[in-house]
């Protein structure tokens, strides 16, 4: 049995696509504040389906070796490891 434990964090959405866009959201300025925070693994469920998951990020592994994905599950884009658009640099890091 792993050592590890894991934070589920209960929040509703209306739909899977806001579920997705919020968990993603929610993911990445957890991810900003702290390096234990694993954005690849979160994944969405119906509340009465919750062993029907839906990822919410790519996190295939990037061609180059380089980290994994960081877009939107099934997205269109070439996979990459920063999310055009976004200014990482403004929280700073807890570790
Ligand atoms: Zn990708």
């Amino acid at each position: 049995m792993s050592e590890r434990w894991m934070i589920h964090v209960p929040v509703s959405a209306p739909d899977l696509l806001r579920a997705r866009i919020f968990a993603r959201t929610a993911a990445r300025v957890l991810a900003r504040l702290n390096a234990r925070v694993e954005p690849g693994g979160v994944n969405v469920s119906l509340e009465d389906q919750q062993n029907v998951r839906h990822w919410v990020f790519c996190d295939q592994p990037l061609p180059d070796g380089g980290g994994r994905c960081v877009l939107p599950y099934e997205h269109n884009a070439p996979c990459s490891r920063r999310v055009p658009g976004l200014d990482r640099r403004r929280v700073p890091r807890v570790e």
